[in-house]
C-alpha cells in the first residue's frame, strides 16, 4: 500500500521554500525553528487540505484525523502538558496563513483548550487566577464570534457593562471575580442566542476552529482582499496550531510587533511597538496605545538585546526587512512570527538601496525587489509646504502611510464606498478600522483613525494600498453614530461632508482643503532607476499630446514620444470652431479653407513637442476618431454653430444626422477618413514637417538648432493599399517641403497595427514601405477579441472572477490571443525587414506584465502615459534581469 499523503507537518519538518504548502507563516515558523530561534512549538495543516475541503463539499481527506492526532500528541509530549488537562492544560492557537500574506482577513482562535475544568488548572498552575479567567473569556469571545456566529458586539456589550458597574476604566482593571462573571454571562448569551452550550471538549473546540479558519478563506473580506491585491492561483490557507505563550501573565510579560527597519521611511533603525501584560491582539486592535519598542531597552534591557540580536539574525538570514511578532512570557522571549515586512514604496526603495550598500543583495536583486506598480506611491502628491506653513493644524496623529489626501469626511466604510463611486474625494474617519472596512478604505483618498498605532489594522492596510493614512490620532474623538469628529482641545466639531486634509508624511490633520504638489523624484529613487536603466534593453517612450505632458514624461525618463494623438489638439478654444467648419463644409474648397486655419495651431503644438523631445524621436499619429465626435450634440450649441457658420439649422442638423454611425469604432475613422478626405492628412503632414524644419534650423523655443526625428504614423490601417496610397502622399509633401527649405530630415512613415487584418498582412504592409509598427493594443484587443472598449468593463470583472480571462484584457495584454496576433505581425514584418522598428502604444504599454511580454518578443520600445514611465522603466529592467536569470 502506498504511504498516505502527508497533510500535517511539524515545524521541524518544513522550511522557507514550502510556502505553497505550508503558507507563508507556516514556512517561516519552520525555517526559524531550524535556525534555532525560540519559536513556540507546533505544526501546520497544509493548504492542500483547504483545497480538498472546498473541492469535496467541505469534507476532509480521510488521513487527516490520524495525522493531526499524532502531531498533537508529539506537541503534548514536547510541552509536557495535555490539551484539556484539568490540572495543567496545554493551550494552543489556531491561525490561518496562506502563501501570500492577507493580514487580518481570516480567522484566528487563541487559548484553545480551556473549559470550565482546565481554567481552574491553569489558574492553579500559573498562580494567576485573573490571567486564567481572562484567557477563558477571550476564548469564548473568539469562538463565539468566529465559530458560533454570535455577533462580536454582544460580547463587547457584556464586557463594557461589567466594566461600567465595577468602575473599571481598562480591561486590565477587571478582577478574577469580574472575569468569572463575564464568562458566565458570555456562556449564557451563547445559550440564549444559539441554544447551545459553549463546547467543553477541547478536541471538539479544535475541530470547530479548523473548520472556521478554512471557512474564513472564502469570507467576503478575504475574497475582496485577494481581488484588490491581485492574489490568485492559491490552493487555500494553511493552518498553524501552536503552543500558546502568554504576554498577559503579569508585569514581566508582554507582547509586541517589530520591524527590523522603519516600514514607513525605510530608515535602518529597529522599530516597533509593545504592550506589557497584554496579548497580541491588544497591540494590533489598537485598543490600548502601545509603547515604542525603544522603551523596552530601559524596561527589560536583556530581553531588548536578545530581541534585537534575533531580529538581526532573521533579517540577515532572509536578506529582507522583517516584520516580527514577539511575546515575553515571565521574562522569556519567544518569536511568534517573522515575515517580509510590508512597507511603503519610499521605504522599499530606501531598504533596497541600503541592502546593496550593505552588501546584502546585488543591484539586480534590488531592482527585482520593487513592484513596479508600487512606484505609483512615490508619484503621489504631497502637501505644498507653503500651504502647510500657513494652515492651522487641528490634530496630530501618527504618520501611518504617506501621501496627502484632501476630501470630505465620511464615517463608515459603506458611505466611503458609495460617495467615492459618485466621484467624490472622501476621507474615511473611524475610531479604528476593522477588516470589514476594506471596500471603504480602498475607495477613500485618505484614512484617519483616533486609536491604534503604526501597526494597527488601518496603518498596515493603508500602507499596502498606498493610501494616505493618519492613525492613532488621540487629539480627536469620533462618534460614528452621530457622524461627528470632535477636536478634544478646542471642542470644534466637524460633520459629515466637511472637508479636511491629511498629511501622511507627518501625521498632521488640517481643516479644509490645502493645495498639493507633485513629488520630486531624486535621491534613492534616482539611484534605483539609474541601476534599472543600466540593465534595461527595451526603450520607454510616452504617450503625450501636449508639450507639457511631453516635458513631464521627459522628467520621468521618457526616451521619446510613442504616440501623440493629434485629435486632442483639435478641441482647444478657437480650434474646435475651425474643425467644425471643416467637417461641415460642402466641398473641398471649404474644407481647405478651414484646414488652413488649423495649420498654425498644429504647427505650434508640434514645435513644442519637438522642443521637449530635444532630439528623441516623436511618433505623431494622424487624425483617428470619427468626425462626428467633434460635432455639437446640445440643441443650443447646434443653433450657435449654425449662426456662426451662416448655414441654416436644418442643414446643419441633416449633416450631423448624416455623420451618425451605429458603430463608430468600426466606422469612418482613422486612415479611412484620409481615403475620403486626403486634405486632412495633407494639412497635418505639412504642419509636422514645417515645425520639424523650423526646430532643426533654429527652434523658436530655445533659439538653437535642435535634432528632430518625426515618425509619422497612420492609424487603423487594415489593407496594404490604404497604407501605400496614404504614404505616397505623405512622402510627396515631406520631400517637397525639405527640398524647398534645403533641409534633410531623419523621418519615418509607419503604421499602427490595431486591426487584426493588418497583423495578418504585416509582411505586405512592410513591402509597401512601412518603416515601423506600433501596436495599438486598445483597438487590437477590441477587434481581436470582439470586446467593446467602451462597454465591456461592465461584465469583464465577472470574466476575471470566473477565470475566463486571467486579467482584464484591456489592462493586461491577453498574451495568448492578442499576443499571438502580435507575434504573427512581428514575424511577418521582420521577415521582410529585420530591422523594422516595433513599439506598443495601447494602454498596456505601461503595465509591467505586458512590458515583460514586449521585452521577450523583441520590441524596440513601449510607450505609456507620463506617470507610468518610471513603472515601465523598472518593469523593462526586471524583464531583462529575469531573462538573464533563465539563461
Ligand atoms: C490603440 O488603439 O491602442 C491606440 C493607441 O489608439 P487609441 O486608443 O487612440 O484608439
Ligand atoms: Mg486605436
Amino acid at each position: 500500500m502506498p504511504d498516505a499523503k502527508k497533510y500535517v507537518f511539524a515545524f521541524e519538518e518544513g522550511n522557507k521554500d514550502m510556502k505553497e504548502t505550508l503558507g507563508g507563516k507556516g514556512a517561516n515558523l519552520a525555517e526559524m525553528t531550524s535556525l534555532g530561534i525560540k519559536v513556540p512549538p507546533g505544526f501546520t495543516i497544509t493548504t492542500e487540505v483547504c483545497d480538498v475541503y472546498y473541492k469535496n463539499n467541505k469534507t476532509y481527506p480521510a488521513e487527516i484525523k490520524e495525522q493531526i492526532a499524532q502531531k498533537l500528541q508529539a506537541l503534548e509530549t514536547k510541552m509536557g502538558k495535555k490539551l484539556g488537562d484539568p490540572t495543567d492544560p496545554l493551550l494552543v492557537s489556531v491561525r490561518s496563513g496562506a502563501a501570500a500574506s492577507m493580514p487580518g482577513m481570516m480567522d484566528t482562535i487563541l487559548n484553545l483548550g480551556l473549559n470550565d475544568q482546565s481554567v481552574l488548572g491553569l489558574a492553579a498552575k500559573t498562580g494567576n487566577e485573573r490571567f486564567a479567567w481572562d484567557s477563558y473569556r477571550r476564548l469564548i469571545q473568539m469562538m463565539g464570534d468566529v465559530v458560533l456566529e454570535v455577533e462580536h458586539a454582544e460580547f463587547e456589550h457584556i464586557l463594557e457593562s461589567v466594566k461600567e458597574t465595577k468602575g473599571a476604566k481598562f480591561d486590565t482593571d477587571l478582577t478574577a471575580e469580574d472575569l468569572k462573571e463575564i464568562v458566565t454571562k458570555y456562556k449564557a448569551k451563547i445559550k440564549e442566542i444559539k441554544g447551545i452550550d459553549f463546547p467543553q471538549n477541547p478536541l471538539e473546540q479544535l475541530q470547530h476552529a479548523i473548520d472556521a479558519v478554512f471557512n474564513s478563506w472564502n469570507n467576503y473580506r478575504a475574497i475582496r482582499y485577494r481581488e484588490i491585491n491581485n492574489i490568485r492561483g492559491l490552493l487555500g490557507t494553511a493552518i498553524n496550531i501552536q503552543a500558546m505563550v502568554f504576554g498577559n501573565l503579569g508585569d514581566d510579560s508582554g507582547t509586541g510587533v517589530c520591524f527590523t527597519r522603519n516600514p514607513s521611511t525605510g530608515e535602518a533603525k529597529f522599530y516597533g511597538e509593545y504592550l506589557m501584560n497584554a496579548q497580541g491582539e491588544d497591540v494590533v486592535a489598537g485598543i490600548r496605545t502601545p509603547l515604542p519598542v525603544s522603551a523596552l531597552e530601559t524596561q527589560l534591557p536583556e530581553i531588548y538585546k536578545e530581541l534585537v540580536d534575533t531580529c538581526n539574525k532573521v533579517e540577515k538570514h532572509y536578506r529582507d526587512m522583517q516584520d516580527m511578532e514577539f511575546t515575553i512570557q515571565q521574562g522569556k522571549l519567544y518569536i511568534l512570527q517573522a515575515r517580509s515586512g510590508k512597507r511603503t514604496t519610499t521605504a522599499a526603495v530606501q531598504i533596497a538601496v541600503d541592502f546593496v550598500s550593505e552588501n546584502m543583495i546585488t543591484k539586480d536583486e534590488a531592482i527585482l525587489r520593487i513592484d513596479p506598480n508600487q512606484l505609483n506611491q512615490l508619484l503621489h502628491k504631497q502637501l505644498d509646504p507653503l500651504a502647510k506653513q500657513q494652515a492651522e493644524v487641528i490634530a496630530q496623529g501618527l504618520p501611518a502611510s504617506p501621501g496627502a489626501a484632501v476630501g470630505q469626511i465620511v464615517f463608515t466604510a459603506a458611505e466611503a464606498f458609495a460617495k467615492a463611486s459618485t466621484g467624490a474625494n472622501v476621507i474615511l474617519v473611524r475610531t479604528e478600522t476593522s477588516p470589514e472596512d476594506i471596500d471603504g478604505m480602498h475607495a477613500a483618498k485618505g484614512i484617519l483613525t483616533a486609536r491604534g498605532g503604526m501597526t494597527s489594522h488601518a496603518a498596515v492596510v493603508a500602507r499596502g494600498m498606498g493610501t494616505c493614512c493618519v492613525a492613532g490620532c488621540a487629539d480627536i474623538t469620533v462618534d460614528e453614530k452621530a457622524k461627528t469628529l470632535t477636536i478634544k482641545a478646542s471642542g470644534i466639531i466637524l460633520k459629515e461632508g466637511e472637508e479636511i486634509t491629511l498629511d501622511g508624511a507627518d501625521g498632521k490633520v488640517y481643516a479644509g482643503r490645502l493645495t498639493t504638489k507633485d513629488p520630486e523624484l531624486s535621491g534613492n529613487f534616482g539611484i534605483l532607476m539609474g541601476w534599472a536603466d543600466e540593465v534595461r534593453k527595451i526603450g520607454v517612450r510616452t504617450n503625450a499630446d501636449t508639450p507639457n505632458d511631453a516635458q513631464v514624461a521627459r522628467n520621468f525618463g521618457a526616451e521619446g514620444i510613442g504616440l501623440c494623438r493629434t485629435e486632442h489638439m483639435f478641441f482647444e478654444g478657437e480650434r474646435i470652431k475651425a474643425v467644425r467648419e471643416m467637417i461641415l463644409s460642402a466641398d473641398i474648397t471649404g474644407r481647405q479653407k478651414a484646414l488652413a486655419k488649423l495649420l498654425p495651431y498644429q504647427k505650434e503644438d508640434f514645435i513644442g513637442l519637438f522642443h521637449a523631445m530635444d532630439g528623441f524621436p516623436a511618433t505623431i499619429r494622424l487624425l483617428d476618431p470619427p468626425l462626428h465626435e467633434f460635432l455639437p450634440t446640445e440643441e443650443k450649441d447646434i443653433y450657435d454653430l449654425a449662426r456662426e457658420m451662416e448655414v441654416d439649422v436644418g442643414t446643419l442638423k441633416a449633416k450631423i444626422a448624416d455623420l451618425h454611425e451605429f458603430n463608430p469604432m468600426l466606422g469612418h475613422r482613422g486612415c479611412r477618413l484620409a481615403v475620403t478626405y486626403p486634405e486632412i492628412y495633407d494639412m497635418q503632414v505639412t504642419a509636422i514637417i514645417e515645425a520639424a524644419i523650423e526646430v532643426k534650423q533654429k527652434c523658436p523655443r530655445c533659439e538653437r538648432s535642435t535634432e528632430v526625428k518625426p515618425e509619422i504614423m497612420i492609424p487603423l490601417v487594415a489593407t496594404t493599399k490604404e497604407f501605400s496610397m496614404i504614404k505616397e502622399r505623405i512622402v510627396e509633401i515631406v520631400e517637397k517641403k525639405m527640398t524647398e527649405a534645403g533641409v534633410k530630415l531623419d523621418y519615418k512613415v509607419g503604421t499602427m497595427i490595431e486591426v487584426p487584418r493588418a497583423a495578418l498582412v504585416a509582411d505586405k504592409i512592410v513591402e509597401a514601405g512601412a518603416e515601423f509598427f506600433s501596436f495599438g493594443t486598445n483597438d487590437l484587443t477590441q477587434m481581436g477579441a470582439g470586446l467593446s472598449r467602451d462597454d465591456a468593463g461592465k461584465f469583464l470583472k465577472e470574466y476575471v472572477n470566473k477565470g475566463i480571462y486571467e486579467y482584464d484584457p484591456f489592462e493586461v495584454l491577453d498574451q495568448e490571443g492578442i499576443g499571438e496576433l502580435i507575434r504573427i505581425a512581428i514575424k511577418k514584418g521582420r521577415g521582410v525587414k529585420p530591422e523594422l522598428k516595433i513599439g506598443i502604444c495601447g494602454e498596456h504599454g505601461g503595465e509591467p506584465i505586458t512590458v515583460e511580454f514586449c521585452h521577450r518578443e523583441g520590441f524596440n520600445y513601449v510607450s505609456c502615459s507620463p506617470f507610468r514611465v518610471p513603472i515601465a522603466r523598472l518593469a523593462g529592467a526586471q524583464a531583462a534581469i529575469k531573462e538573464k536569470l533563465k539563461k
